[in-house]
């Protein structure tokens, strides 16, 4: 499918990528980019890519894909890193968690020569590095392309060819929207997460312990949202500042509603509520879009 990959971040997203490509046979070669000597040598030795460097610069000549894995906020600096090493032709997608950012950070940096088709795929863990990355993440998971205007067809196309191969489903979307709909999916449940979380670890040391020993499913859940990687979380909610703050406001209103209604005794407010908000994880469970499916949720 492709001649030479370059993948530029090669932590659990880029990872991931690379060993889907592999498994799928996609590339005769790949080359890895990451900062740390570290992950390119460990990159090396699980076999992941056929060379590695640590300079951006020299990670692209020859290549007819580029992928920038990298957090969103470190967008700008490896496009203007790459912009005059780049073959003429070559598409360079990414996938960044903000989509608008992005297209605002490599459009105005990288030659007209080349095809920018951003990408999300809407797949991770909260783990980060290569060593916890695998091919399966993106089977059965959404991936979102915002294509800028001028992107041509065919471009689009191979990307698009590319996730579905790696056995994700794609949806096109403009890049606005698909920060919009983030927002709330998924920006506003981490920030939520991070929050709860930074509250408890507020508490008293003695106290502390106690939530920690006793955490029942409900903060356990919320813990692993917000043991996810900080430099990438603090780059999604500065990058996508305009929808989680509009998020926000919204949350801030239905939850000023839920304090009345515990406060005012107010049963049916609270029980037509909690329906509601079932209902939507068994459309999710579904549409096969749940992680893990409890015995009783089937
Ligand atoms: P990750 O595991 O932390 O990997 C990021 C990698 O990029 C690290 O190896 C990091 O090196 C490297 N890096 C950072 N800045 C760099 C730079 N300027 N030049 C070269 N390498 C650099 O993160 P990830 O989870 O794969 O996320 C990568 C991207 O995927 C982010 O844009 C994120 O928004 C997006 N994404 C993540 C998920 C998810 O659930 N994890 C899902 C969908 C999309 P260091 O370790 O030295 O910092």
């Amino acid at each position: 499918m492709f001649k030479q990959i370059t993948i530029i971040g090669f932590g659990l997203i880029g990872s991931s990528i690379a060993r889907a490509v592999i498994e799928h046979k996609l590339a005769d070669s790949i080359i890895c980019v990451d900062q740390s000597k570290d992950t390119c040598n460990k990159v090396l030795s699980l076999g992941l890519a056929d060379d590695a460097t640590t300079d951006p610069a020299l990670g692209v000549p020859g290549s007819d894909l580029v992928i920038l894995c990298v957090p969103v906020g470190a967008m700008a600096t490896i496009a203007d890193q790459i912009a005059d090493h780049l073959e003429e032709g070559a598409i360079i997608t990414d996938v960044g968690s903000v989509k608008e950012s992005v297209i605002a950070a490599l459009q105005p940096r990288l030659p007209a020569a080349v095809h920018i088709v951003p990408a999300h795929p809407i797949a991770g863990t909260e783990f980060s590095g290569p060593e916890h990355g695998f091919a399966e993440l993106f089977i059965n998971r959404w991936c979102i392309v915002t294509p800028l205007q001028q992107t041509e067809l065919k471009a689009i196309e191979r990307v698009t060819k590319l996730w579905e191969a790696f056995g994700s489903k794609v949806e096109i979307m403009k890049a606005e929207q698909h920060d919009l709909v983030l927002g709330i999916t998924s920006h506003l449940p981490h920030l939520i997460a991070f929050s709860i979380v930074g509250t408890a670890t507020d508490l008293e040391d003695d106290i502390k312990s106690e939530v920690i020993k006793y955490s029942a499913s409900g903060f356990r859940d919320f813990t692993r949202l917000a043991s996810s990687d900080p430099t990438m979380w603090r780059d999604i909610m500065i990058h996508n500042k305009d929808a989680v703050l509009e998020m926000l406001q919204r949350f801030n209103e239905d939850l000023s509603a839920l304090q009345k209604a515990i406060r005012k005794g107010d049963q049916d407010y609270l029980y037509n509520y909690f329906t509601d908000t079932r209902d939507v994880r068994q459309k999710i469970i579904e549409v096969g879009q749940a992680d893990y499916v409890y015995p009783d949720e089937s």
